[in-house]
């Protein structure tokens, strides 16, 4: 059986109902206004705590494809749920429109549903780079220890090896 992971931009875009849905309870609290709160009052959605191990997880595949620096806490955390739900032996679909979430669930193998724009097809990693010598910089590191430049994030495509 499939459940529907949910992000809060599904909950404003009004997303088609699905027969199975849960979220966590961070995107509960992001809901503020009131035609979402009503929404929200007559869809049947399950409200979850994903797994400690499984945000453990999620976080590891997330550092290792700079993702992390993308993502919020809620971000995590759904990404987590959809886990936490396969590991109760549901099929979980991830409805986002972020390509982060999509990017990090494509490597965790779980399935996503965009909801405006087409999903990505090709996975890419983000890489912190020397805005002036170009040069791929550590995590952390504010300035490009060579030149004193700025860092910024560059994404690059990645090509996956089976673990
Ligand atoms: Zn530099």
């Amino acid at each position: 059986m499939e459940k529907y992971i949910i992000d809060s931009s599904a909950i404003f875009f009004r997303k088609g109902l699905y027969p199975s849905m849960v979220t966590v309870p961070e995107v509960i609290k992001e809901i503020r206004d009131s035609s979402s709160v009503d929404y929200l009052s007559f869809i049947d959605l399950e409200v979850k705590e994903p797994d400690g191990s499984c945000v453990e997880e999620i976080e590891k595949i997330a550092k290792r494809s700079g993702d992390i620096y993308r993502l919020s806490e809620t971000d995590i955390k759904l990404l987590a749920l959809a886990l936490t739900v396969r590991k109760e032996g549901f099929e979980p679909v991830i409805v986002t429109d972020d390509y982060s979430i999509q990017n990090v669930a494509k490597i965790a193998q779980l399935k996503t549903d965009s909801i405006i724009q087409k999903g990505i097809s090709k996975e890419f990693m983000w890489i912190r780079r020397c805005r002036g010598c170009k040069r791929e910089v550590e995590d952390g590191t504010e300035r490009c220890p060579i030149c004193g430049s700025e860092i910024y994030l560059s994404r690059v495509k990645i090509k996956r090896d089976k673990t």
